[in-house]
C-alpha cells in the first residue's frame, strides 16, 4: 500500500513511461536494465494484495460479524460495548445482570468517528460490540459477561481482542494515547458523566483525600505528561469536562459540577479499569456516560454532540501532552 502510493504520486503512468522510454536515447545497457527493473517494481507494487491491510476508516468484523473495528489512525481508541441491537438466537438471554441497551450509543460512536475525520482528517479506532446487552455484556468480566455461554464469550473476546489490537497499534505508532469508553445513561439531571474511576461520593472528599486517589484514577498516566495537577485534571478549567461544558455540554466533574450532589453517577467501569492506568503507562481516559436529554434524543443533538467531543479530544491531548497532530 505505502508503496503504491509512494510510486503512484510520484510517476505518470506505465504508458506514459514506455512511450517516455522510447523517444530518448538511453546511454548504456546498465541504465536500460535498471529503468526495467523499476518499471517491474512498479508494476509489481500495483498487484500486491492489499485486502487484509487495515485501512484507517475501514471496517473491520469478528468472523461472527457481531463485533466491528473500525481502524484508527489517531492515537485515540473508543469503545461502545452497550448500544447493540442484534439479538442472535444462538446465544441465550443472560439469567442476571444489567440488560439495558444504551441507546443509540452505536449511531453516536460513528457520528464521533465521522466528526475526527472531518476536524482532523484522520480516524480514531472505534469498537462497537453489536450484539444486545441482554446477551452479552462487554463492560463486565467474562464471567459475568457471559454467564458461561460459549457464543457470548465469543463475543466477549472478539471485542476486547479488538481493542487491545487498537492499544498495540497506538503504542506502536504514538508511544501513548487516549481510551474512551463511551455510554449512555438517563439520569434526569443530563449531565455527561465522566468517571474516572472515582465515585461522587470520592468527588465529595477534601482536596487532600481525593488526590490521595490519584494512583488509583484512570488519569494517573497522564498526570507525568501534563503540566496540571491532578485535581485541576480532574475537575479544573483544562479538565475533559471543562472542555465540554464550554461547548455546551454540562458535564461532571469539572468547575461547574465537581460533583453532583445527591444524584447518581457512574464513575468508571471494568473497561476503564482494565484499559487505562496499565503497567505500561501509555494510556489514560476515562469512561463516558452520554445522557439522553440533549444529547442521545435526536440526530441534530447527537451530531453536535460528536463535533464537541472530537474537538474537545483534539483541544485535550494538545495542551495535555506533546502528542503530535
Ligand atoms: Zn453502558
Amino acid at each position: 500500500m505505502l508503496c503504491l502510493e509512494k510510486f503512484g504520486n510520484a510517476s505518470p503512468g506505465v504508458s506514459t513511461d514506455q512511450k517516455w522510454e522510447s523517444k530518448m536515447q538511453i546511454p548504456n545497457k546498465t541504465l536500460r536494465s535498471g529503468l526495467v527493473l523499476l518499471l517491474l517494481l512498479f508494476v509489481g507494487c500495483q498487484t500486491l494484495p492489499t485486502s487484509d491491510v487495515p485501512t484507517a476508516g475501514q471496517s473491520r468484523f469478528s468472523e461472527s460479524q457481531y463485533v466491528e473495528y473500525i481502524v484508527g489512525n489517531l492515537p485515540v481508541i473508543i469503545s461502545a460495548p452497550h448500544g447493540g441491537r442484534l439479538a442472535p438466537p444462538n446465544i441465550p438471554d443472560r439469567a442476571r445482570g444489567t440488560f439495558s441497551t444504551d441507546v443509540d450509543t452505536d449511531l453516536l460512536a460513528r457520528e464521533i468517528l465521522e466528526a475526527f475525520h472531518k476536524q482532523t482528517g484522520k480516524f480514531p479506532h472505534m469498537i462497537i460490540c453489536h450484539v444486545k446487552r441482554i446477551k452479552v455484556d462487554c463492560n463486565r468480566n467474562l464471567q459475568d459477561a457471559a454467564l458461561g455461554d460459549p457464543g457470548a464469550e465469543k463475543v466477549w473476546h472478539d471485542f476486547h481482542g479488538f481493542i487491545k489490537e487498537a492499544i498495540n497499534t497506538v503504542i506502536n505508532t504514538s508511544g501513548e494515547g487516549l481510551y474512551v469508553d463511551l455510554h449512555g445513561q438517563s439520569h434526569p439531571e443530563a449531565l455527561l458523566e465522566l468517571g474516572y474511576m472515582i465515585s461522587n461520593r470520592q468527588l465529595q472528599e477534601s482536596d487532600e483525600e481525593l488526590n490521595a486517589l490519584a494512583p488509583a484514577s484512570s488519569i494517573r498516566d497522564l498526570l507525568p505528561r501534563t503540566d496540571v495537577s491532578f485535581l485541576e485534571l480532574l475537575r479544573g478549567k483544562s479538565s475533559f469536562g471543562a472542555l465540554m461544558q464550554r461547548r455546551g455540554i454540562p458535564s461532571a466533574p469539572s468547575p461547574a459540577y465537581p460533583h453532583v450532589g445527591d444524584a447518581k453517577f457512574f464513575g468508571g467501569g471494568p473497561n476503564t479499569k482494565r484499559y487505562c492506568a496499565r503497567d505500561d503507562g501509555r494510556i489514560y481516559g476515562f469512561q463516558m456516560e452520554c445522557p439522553k436529554q440533549g444529547v442521545r434524543d435526536s440526530l441534530a443533538n447527537r451530531l453536535a454532540f460528536a463535533d464537541a467531543f472530537a474537538e474537545a479530544v483534539v483541544e485535550y491531548l494538545k495542551m495535555h501532552t506533546k502528542l503530535v497532530w
